[in-house]
């Protein structure tokens, strides 16, 4: 059928605005947008995966929390647009307010929480192409009033989409995340989104192997159900670094299900100190990133 023809289905797409939730301001056109979206935070750090079902959102939640726990000023946005989880793994069921023409981000567990979720009536799918999703991510930094951060962590969706793309090109971002399962189909894809960053000038702090390897809750034996170790070998081999390990972990699941993640629900397990050391290995990049940046500034300034 052609598009012009009457019996064409129209698309009732507008935005994805959940009813009763607020309206998003309407994004600046280029000549206008803002020198600055996000003025009062830190550092910026896109989670991203070569694909779904890897515990990217689980990650990035717990990481979110980590920071948390170690003092920081912490916002999450849930860019996961095809299939935002963050409300569900962190337990929010209240809708963000907006005030004037600036949303408020919901909070929870001393995080700052913003999702697509929030955004999309119940059931809805998302199907949206390239403009739209990058207008929806300049709401999203621009549009939120997320005041003084030390870490935005920015769940991505899965691949090398329109959404990582606009996100590369809008905000100076500190570094990405790479979070894979250690085997080969799983690190190849993983491979190409670090590629995709470092192409868009967006540098990689690291690699973290979710679901490295299984810990028997009856006999204690370990399995690698998995593989071991591919991330380790993959971060060698193009050069990043490997920021550790998330043991695969019923309680893990469970924990994000109820909506309270493992290193607030469980803070003295394994699993949780997997997540504390994992995030103590990304600040030390995170650090290191950071020294190159003023030392790049310097030598801009001194030429
Ligand atoms: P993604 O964001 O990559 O699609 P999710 O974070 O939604 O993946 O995780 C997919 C599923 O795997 C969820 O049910 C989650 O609870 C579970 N999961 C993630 N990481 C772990 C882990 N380390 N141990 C056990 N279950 C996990």
């Amino acid at each position: 059928m052609k598009k012009d023809s009457p019996d064409y289905p129209k698309s009732t797409h507008t935005l994805p605005m959940a009813p009763t939730g607020p309206t998003p301001p309407v994004a600046a056109s280029p000549g206008e947008i803002p020198e600055k979206l996000l003025p009062g935070v830190g550092s910026v750090i896109p989670v991203a995966s070569g694909k779904g079902g890897v515990g990217k959102s689980t990650v990035s939640a717990n990481l979110a929390l980590a920071l948390v726990r170690k003092g920081a000023r912490v916002g999450i946005l849930d860019a996961d647009v095809y299939g935002p989880s963050i409300p569900l793994i962190l337990g929010v069921t209240a809708k963000p307010q907006s005030v004037g023409d600036r949303i408020q981000p919901v909070e929870k567990y001393g995080l700052k929480v913003i999702s697509m979720a929030f955004f999309l009536p119940e059931g809805e799918a998302l199907i949206w192409r390239g403009p739209m999703l990058a207008k929806a991510v300049e709401q999203f930094l621009g549009g939120v009033e997320w005041g003084e951060l030390d870490y935005l962590i920015v769940d991505l969706p899965p691949g090398t989409g329109d959404i990582q793309l606009s996100l590369c090109q809008r905000i100076p971002l500190t570094g990405a995340v790479i979070v894979s399962t250690p085997q080969e189909a799983a690190l190849q894809v993983a491979e190409r989104a670090v590629f995709m960053f470092r192409k868009l000038n967006c540098p990689v702090l690291g690699i973290i192997e979710n679901m490295s390897h299984y810990l028997c809750t009856h006999c204690g034996e370990r399995e690698e159900i998995f593989g071991y170790g591919g991330c380790r070998r993959a971060a060698e081999r193009i050069g990043t670094a490997f920021l550790g390990e998330i043991p695969l972990h019923t309680k893990v699941r469970a924990d994000s299900d109820a909506g309270h993640p493992t290193v607030v629900a469980d803070c003295d397990s394994p699993q949780s100190r997997a997540f504390l050391d994992v995030t103590d290995r990304l600040l030390e990049e995170i650090a290191k990133e950071s020294r190159k940046a003023d030392s790049a500034t310097e030598t801009r300034i001194t030429y």
